[in-house]
């Protein structure tokens, strides 16, 4: 049984979709007027190994990432670069999935984009005005928060507290501070006509006609980072439960940002790292064991100690993959002891991610699973037979991680193994340094050699431990 913290209950919840077996999840996506960061795929990294997660638990996962593409900020940069906005927003999401297809982060069943749902978007805002919950002005149209008992449960505050506390768009227009804009009034490019005045919707809005959309009305998991808390997600309840009458979502879920060595990450700092450049220097795999090693609702530190760590703990992962790969021989000395360890390990790992998705707790049990077949197989005791229980569990947890380690191609082994082999000949005549060159020329390739006393292991490595961040 899956156990999920709700952000709006505060507690944790057991999840039970509205289909059995089916969840259904809006992620809020990225804003696409700059590169992604990896403080976004901190974000999509956490929903993509609970996406996967669920999966291997059996549910049917439909999972909708939005894009929003209109915004003032695509709107600013597109007016500084002098291009049309809509250039801007197609260079960023291109640039998105080339990114995030890299760091091995699967993709949603459908990334939607505001501007292709300005007509949903209007349909609810006119049914909020006919509701009593809208009103209009000079300006636009504006959501009247005061019109919803509910406003400022999300963020477990009341409406004084969040007045007080929050940074809001001033405009004279406006009934109360915290009102928010459902369209605004605009002439300039881009616009849509409404049956109000040409202008542009309010950023809240996609995702409430989006989700519904291609939801339903009531959905499994709504989520994003916790910045969206509020007002981004307080708003969206707001106009989605007064337009539907409706439960919007059942579970609300928030992950904890990521700091730069214990700084925030910002334009005026200068310490914003894209996510390209992270996965140039260190790779997906490490990303993604950087990643999983703190728990999705923490914060989480980016620091040179913890990229060191996940590169620590990919040597060891890519080691024991490469022995699963390799073992033969028919010793079965250790076949039931393998299978009980596989079969413990699967275990933990299901009961550390049952419970709020714990991927450090998991992440140990994994490590344990590795170091556990390391050492089989430098006691010369990992065999076909033996290797299988472990291969099975190993790959089940390596696939929920996002790890997509290096494989082989059937020529690639047999070139790799004859010169082994060949370098074995030579270590045997003393030629230690033709032998040394076929291990430089090894490695050239990705290719790493361990000496066990009667045994050469070969692996194919991902790991770029010689980078500082
Ligand atoms: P944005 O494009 O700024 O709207 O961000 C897209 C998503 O990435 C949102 O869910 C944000 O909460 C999340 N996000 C942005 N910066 C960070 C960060 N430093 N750490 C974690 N998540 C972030
Ligand atoms: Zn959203």
């Amino acid at each position: 049984m899956v156990e999920i913290y709700n952000t709006f209950s505060g507690q944790i919840e057991k999840l039970s979709p509205i289909e059995p077996m089916h969840v259904k999840m809006y992620i809020c996506g990225v804003t696409v007027y700059d590169e992604s960061h990896i403080g976004h795929a901190r974000t999509y990294v956490a929903f993509d190994v609970i996406r996967r997660y669920l999966t291997h638990k059996g549910y049917r996962v439909t999972y909708i990432q939005n894009f929003t593409d209109v915004d003032d900020k695509i709107i600013n940069r597109a007016r500084e670069l002098s291009v049309p906005p809509q250039d801007l927003a197609k260079k960023y999401i291109d640039k998105y999935f080339k990114d995030f297809d890299r760091l091995n982060v699967l993709r949603a069943d459908l990334y939607p984009c505001a501007t292709e749902h300005t007509k949903e978007m209007q349909q609810i805002i006119s049914e909020l005005l006919e509701k009593g919950f809208a009103y209009i002005t000079q300006t636009g149209v504006y959501y009247s928060v005061s019109k919803f008992k509910d406003y400022g449960r999300l963020s477990h505050m009341s409406i004084p507290e969040l007045k007080a506390g929050a940074r809001v768009e001033i405009d004279e227009t406006k009934k109360d501070p915290l009102d928010f804009a459902l369209w605004k009034f605009a002439s300039d490019d881009p616009n849509w006509d409404s049956p109000w005045k040409k202008g542009r919707p309010g950023w809240h809005t996609e995702c409430s006609a989006m989700s519904m959309k291609y939801l339903g009305e009531t959905i499994d998991i709504h989520g994003g980072g916790q910045d969206l808390i509020f007002p981004h997600h307080e708003n969206e309840i707001a106009q989605s439960e007064a337009y539907t009458g409706k439960l919007f979502v059942k579970i609300w879920m928030h992950t904890g940002f990521l700091m730069v060595e214990g700084e925030k990450m910002s334009k005026s700092l200068g310490n914003i790292i894209p996510l390209s450049e992270a996965l140039d220097k260190f790779g997906a795999n490490v990303l993604h064991l950087f990643y999983t090693s703190s728990h999705y609702r923490s914060q989480v530190n980016y620091t040179q100690s913890a990229i060191t760590n996940a590169a620590e703990n990919l040597w060891h992962i890519e080691n024991a993959f490469a022995e699963l790969q390799s073992a033969t021989g028919t010793d079965i000395s250790i076949l039931n002891e393998a299978k009980n360890t596989a079969r413990k390990a699967i275990e933990e790992f299901e009961a550390a991610m049952d419970k709020d998705f714990n991927t450090p707790e998991a992440l140990k049990v994994f490590m344990g699973l590795v170091k556990y077949i390391n050492r089989a197989a430098s006691l010369g005791k990992l065999s076909t037979e033996s290797a299988k229980p472990l291969y099975n569990v190993f790959t089940k947890i390596s696939w929920i991680f996002g790890l997509k380690l290096p494989e082989v191609s059937a020529e690639e082994k047999a070139e790799i193994e004859k010169l082994i082999e060949e370098r074995n000949k030579l270590r045997a005549e003393k030629k230690f340094r033709e032998a040394d060159e076929i291990r430089s020329e090894l490695r050239e390739k990705g290719i790493e050699l361990t000496d066990y006393t009667n045994r050469t292991v070969w692996r194919k490595t991902t790991v770029y431990l010689k980078n500082k961040i």
